[in-house]
């Protein structure tokens, strides 16, 4: 048997199970049904309702299980579904303990819902801080949950470290990892229990999909989310799956040119007399800049900036952009830009905000695959406003 590579450029092409019985087509086909023709009573077919596996989802897990170096992937209907699922692995009444900052959508999973559906409680600190972690520590913590590099302003968590400390203690660790993508780092390879993840975002990188994913090396795990997405259903569609495959292929190319062009923003951006603030990991002014080098190919795609002025200055800004859209997400081929104070942050106070580092002049920039030329002219261009 010749071994198969490892590289995911490679990999985002023909990792996984992608293959069409039928007819022996070059990619795979979306296929719809519901439910599968089982010829007798004793023929156990690998698809038999969809819910429970359909061929165009099999593939796409199959492929993204492979490229985070897991041996289960499950494909949700969006990525806080996926969140929800890694809840779904603790008993009642478990402790979590949660970076700070972590995304919106998440905290308010776990605040809104969890705590009284669940009996969940949630302590939120800075996981790279050791006696922090150990304060943090309750006969109940069964979870340790990371985000790296965190949204907007990508402070990054020292994975590797804290899934040690995690499984000297018993307690599972799930690592969001939407934002960095088996592209930047696998957080699986360094030890986490879960991998959670956005496929709104870069995996399928063409704004035209909500979707997520949940996948393990543990066969315990896999086993038990496999059973339990069955039993609670919030799968991703065949349409999304096949979208996400197709845009998974191109996983390489886009994320080299988005975390190039990024580098570049943020190196035009940091010598800027209009700006206040960068932050990038990849830039040596970031506090988390040696740790970045240690765990990510790259500093990724998000660059954030603060600008000088107050509000309206950021409304000029905005407006006097070509390229960079004003919009929610992150990760499509169009870069984008978004206004953390009222958009991401925008059920935080401004208060709560200010304490974290986020403020009216705070702007979160995703940057796409356009050539670079543009976007810094584009930049340049609309600070000039
Ligand atoms: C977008 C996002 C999510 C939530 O994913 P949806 O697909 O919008 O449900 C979770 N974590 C991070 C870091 C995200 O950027």
């Amino acid at each position: 048997m010749r071994t198969k590579s490892k590289s995911i450029a490679t990999l985002a092409v023909h990792a996984g199970y992608q293959k069409d019985e039928a007819y022996d087509a070059i990619v795979t086909p979306i296929t719809t049904a519901s439910s599968f023709i089982q010829r007798d009573l004793n023929e156990q077919r690998k698809f038999c309702y969809s819910r429970v596996s359909n061929p165009t989802r099999y593939s796409y897990e199959t492929a993204l299980a492979e490229i985070e170096n897991g041996i289960y992937a499950t494909a949700t209907a969006s990525g806080v579904a996926a969140a929800s699922l890694a809840l779904e692995l603790l008993p009642r009444d478990s402790h979590i303990i949660v970076i700070t900052g972590v995304y919106g959508g998440t905290f308010r999973l776990f605040e809104s819902i969890r705590k009284s559906t669940f009996g969940f409680s949630f302590s939120y600190i800075n996981l790279n801080d050791q006696a922090e972690l150990e304060a943090a520590l309750q006969s109940n913590t069964r979870m340790i949950w990371i985000e790296s590099p965190t949204n907007p302003l990508l402070r990054i968590v020292d994975i590797e470290k804290v899934c040690q400390f995690a499984k000297a203690r018993n307690i599972i660790t799930c690592v969001d990892n939407t934002f960095a993508t088996a592209w930047n780092q696998q957080p699986l390879s360094l030890g986490a229990d879960l991998v959670m993840l956005s496929t709104s975002k870069y995996i399928n990188g063409h704004s035209d999909i909500i979707g997520g994913a949940l996948i393990t090396r543990r066969e315990d795990f896999a086993a038990e989310i496999n059973s339990k997405k069955t039993a609670l259903g919030a799968i991703a569609s065949p349409f999304d799956a096949y979208l996400a495959l197709r845009g998974m292929k191109t996983l390489d190319l886009r994320m080299q040119r988005q975390c190039d062009n990024a580098l570049k923003v943020a190196e035009f951006l940091e010598n800027h007399a209009e700006i206040l603030e960068v932050h990038y990991p990849g830039l040596k002014s970031h506090p988390d800049y040696e740790l970045c080098k240690k765990q990510m190919r790259s500093g990724g795609a998000v660059v954030t900036i603060r600008l000088k002025g107050d509000l309206e200055r950021v409304n000029r800004f905005i407006k006097g952009l070509q390229y960079f859209v004003l919009a929610e997400s992150l990760g499509g081929v169009e870069s984008m830009v978004n206004h953390s104070a009222t958009m991401s942050h925008a059920s935080m106070g401004a208060e709560a905000r200010a304490a974290i580092g986020i403020f009216d002049t705070t702007l979160r920039l995703s940057v796409g695959i356009e050539c670079i030329d543009d976007l810094i002219e584009d930049l340049a261009y609309a600070l000039a406003q």
